[in-house]
């Protein structure tokens, strides 16, 4: 849940967000717009949190419009005028939108997470999830331990047990990365794995998967990233989709292999049977703007 700014011409004021206008931790994370029902109350009922004032954009596509809103619990549990409703807490979001909480689907907010859970930079924003691990680094699994924010971290499931035992006000999706299970097995050497050394990549992966990872990202443009081949990511994806993960790729090239790029996330998707995420879509350079006009198409 959050509230933002009301983004109104003729209310200059409405636009300047400020602490007091977020609800702070918003009852734990995201409040799915499909549990609200659309009107009701009870007799007397009591609730923890009433937002008062707002226009509520519910996220379903409809339009906003302006209401109360009741939170019991972790629960959105009425829409409709509550100007006499009894509650613990109530937040005046007059002028602002109230809606659900936006998932960032490309953060890199691994270690900061672990250094401080609050999260004020993403609440702040109105996000209330976000996807880890991207671009194929994560801070786990490693080859040998290491200290982070006073944990001690080898596997991937160390990493999720850390973040799950100092608590994060936000909503987390890790994924694995490849750069991180290329490193820990095989350091950065500019080669092809040996059959061992991708047996010990999938069984990393596969610990990550089992763990609670959501997929396999990949940094396609950095070492040790840089040096796998197709086949190698295939096998790896293959491991996520086994437990239902999907791959998220920062690809190969953003400029003239811009196409290139975008077959092989779709290569990777098709042959190991999992959805893809395309990161850094983009034609960089003059000389290669307009391939998008190419590659939408192939992702459509
Ligand atoms: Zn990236």
């Amino acid at each position: 849940m959050a509230i933002t700014p009301q983004h109104d011409r003729n209310n200059t004021m409405a636009t300047t967000p400020t602490r007091r206008h977020f609800l702070q931790s918003a009852a734990g994370g995201v409040l799915a717009a499909a549990t609200m029902p659309t009107t009701g109350l009870g007799s007397a009922p009591r609730f923890d949190v009433v937002i008062r004032g707002g226009t509520i954009v519910d996220g379903t596509g409809s339009r906003g419009s302006r209401n109360d809103l009741g939170i019991r619990g972790d629960r959105v549990a009425a829409i409709g005028n509550l100007a006499d409703a009894d509650t613990k807490r109530s937040v005046n979001a007059t002028g602002r939108i109230v809606c659900p909480g936006f998932i960032d689907m490309h953060s890199h907010s691994d270690s900061s997470l672990l250094e401080d859970g609050l999260a004020h930079s993403a609440v702040r924003q109105g996000a209330t999830t976000h996807v880890i691990g991207n671009c194929g680094s994560s801070p786990a699994p490693v080859g040998s331990p290491v200290r982070l924010a006073g944990h001690t971290l080898s596997t991937y499931g160390d990493f999720l047990k850390a973040l799950q035992k100092n608590g994060t006000s936000i909503n987390v999706c890790g994924l694995v990365g490849h750069n991180s299970v290329r490193r820990a097995v095989m350091g950065t050497q500019n080669r092809q794995p040996t059959s061992v050394e991708l047996r010990q990549m999938q069984d990393l992966v596969d610990e990550a998967m089992r763990s609670g990872a959501v997929g396999l990202s990949t940094g396609l443009v950095s070492p040790p990233g840089i040096y796998s081949k197709t086949d190698e990511i295939v096998a790896l994806a293959r491991v996520a989709a086994r437990h239902g993960g999907q791959y998220s790729s920062h690809i190969r090239g953003e400029a003239s292999t811009l196409v290139q790029a975008v077959g092989e996330a779709i290569q990777v998707g098709r042959e190991a049977g999992l959805p893809v995420q395309i990161s850094h879509h983009k034609a960089a350079g003059r000389e290669n703007w307009g391939t998008t006009g190419k590659t939408l198409p192939m992702i459509e």
